[in-house]
């Protein structure tokens, strides 16, 4: 073996193997790659470098010590369900980094710009003064680490060339200002994150946040997140790191559901850690707060204050009058503004017999069933004629969304032959007339089809009299 250097603290694996291409003897750095490496493509400068087996032997330490030490992996382990953190783990001790970045959902999160680290000027200069030379550090590369907690001052973008085994830190170039409280709050919650696990808190991330958002009067009196309000609240407050790239994106990404409901709803998913370290940073005052809310939350206390027990009662009489008339589930939650699942449970509660229909249907019945949803039989019609539920026949044009589309267009036209029908018929009911009667005399047909029909509509007006002419008032046969 040959001699290899010493490891620095906080080193990533990118900086190591610059440090290893650079020392070897050979022509050129490629060429020092693959003598070391046997390959001079690998995925050397990667947030998941591929190279954690070669260099486990090489140093003979094992891939968890480089993963847990020298990557910015544990950093996701609090975000991401367990499966599919072990699955990431595993990955990088076998070097397939691409797959890393799949088992993250990074792809699908739009957060793997790569090819781009951060350094703290002020770490560089004292890193040189220690060890001769600068590196780059692991905790300027977590999401959210934009400035240097330890110096207070702003980290730098430097970009990286994939081919070249000499980027290191440039910290003549850096500009100095003093780092925001919300940037270094930010970086707080990053760097906890990376040395502590979720499952460290009793309840789930997504749990504690809604605790906050209670306090903070961002839920509604059935514990819905008020969406709207909360975005616009995080934007102001979260100012000062908008203008990084990263949190831009976030913000800026329209995709339904928008930012923040994947935080708040998806316990399954491997959400980035930035969309949640954002929310941390917004809801709480510290580290030490969230873990206060983890301690303190209870279901209940949201439950109780949200909804009043008197109101409770009100709305469930409400419901047993709707259910003694005989009124169906359905009609039930529309009237009361409640689910049909929870009409449901306060029927069954209180000794209701309920007529449960099929809820699944057969390959066979599915096909008729499309059949008809096509010819434009409305689900209610259909339930009956098939004998299930009409959740079941709903569920069925949700998985089609293009019979979706062609009942709704098929709508439209109905609507549309029945609101030029009705127009003619006034048209023809006036001896002379003129737009202003037409509009007077039938509003809803003539302003439906200035919005869905308009060129049919000119060509069937009357003729416009010219505005000189008009008078104030419209005639009246
Ligand atoms: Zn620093």
């Amino acid at each position: 073996m040959k001699s290899i250097p010493a490891l620095f603290p906080d080193e990533t694996i990118f900086s190591v193997v610059q440090r290893l291409v650079t020392m070897e003897c050979a022509s050129s750095y490629r060429h020092a790659a693959k003598s070391l490496f046997q390959k001079s493509s690998m995925q050397f400068s990667s947030t998941f470098p591929s190279v954690v087996p070669v260099l486990s032997i090489r140093f003979d330490c094992s891939p968890e010590y480089w993963i847990n030490h020298h990557s910015v992996l544990p950093h996701y382990r609090p975000f991401t369900p367990e499966g599919r953190f072990r699955n990431a783990l595993s990955h990088l001790k076998k070097g397939e980094s691409e797959k890393v970045f799949k088992d993250l959902s990074l792809i699908a999160n739009r957060q793997c710009s790569g090819l781009q680290m951060r350094f703290c000027p002020q770490c560089a200069i004292e890193d040189n003064d220690a060890y001769g030379f600068s590196y780059w550090h692991v905790k300027h590369q977590l999401s959210g680490a934009f400035v240097c907690l330890r110096h207070k001052t702003p980290l730098v973008n430097q970009s990286i060339s994939r081919k070249r085994f000499d980027n290191w830190p440039c910290y003549d170039a850096a500009g100095r200002r003093l780092a925001t409280e919300v940037e270094l709050k930010l970086v707080r919650f990053a760097h906890y994150f990376q040395h502590h696990e979720s499952k460290g808190f009793r309840h789930d991330l997504c749990d504690i946040f809604k605790a906050s958002l209670h306090e903070k009067g961002f839920l509604t009196k059935c514990a819905y997140v008020r969406l709207k309000a909360l975005r616009n609240s995080m934007i102001e407050s979260l100012e000062p790191v908008l203008c990084h790239a990263d949190v831009q994106a976030i913000f800026d990404d329209t995709r339904s559901p928008l930012y923040p409901t994947c935080v708040l709803s998806n316990k399954r998913s491997a959400i980035s850690p930035l969309k949640h370290l954002l929310m941390m940073t917004f809801l709480f005052d510290s580290v030490s707060d969230l873990i206060n809310h983890d301690i303190s939350y209870s279901q209940k206390v949201i439950w109780a204050n949200t909804r009043s027990s008197g109101q409770e009662r009100d709305d469930i009489a409400g419901i047993r009058k709707a259910l003694n008339r005989g009124d169906s589930l359905r009609n039930v939650a529309a009237e009361t503004g409640h689910s049909v699942a929870y009409i449901k449970k306060v029927a069954i509660s209180t000794g209701y017999s309920i007529e449960s229909r099929a809820q699944k249907l057969f390959a066979t019945e599915r096909r008729q069933v499309i059949w008809k949803l096509l010819a434009g039989s409305s689900t209610e019609t259909i339930a009956r004629q098939f004998d299930c539920s009409q959740g079941a026949i709903e569920q069925i044009l949700s998985q089609n969304p293009d019979v979706v589309t062609l009942r709704k267009l098929r709508r439209k036209y109905t609507k549309m032959k029945s609101m030029r029908q009705s127009l003619t018929e006034t048209i023809r009911s006036i001896t002379t007339p003129r737009r202003q009667d037409m509009k007077c005399e039938n509003n809803t047909a003539y302003m439906w089809l200035y919005k869905n029909d308009r060129q049919w509509l000119y060509t069937h007006l009357p003729t416009a009299i010219p505005r000189n002419l008009r008078r104030r008032k419209p005639l009246s046969d």
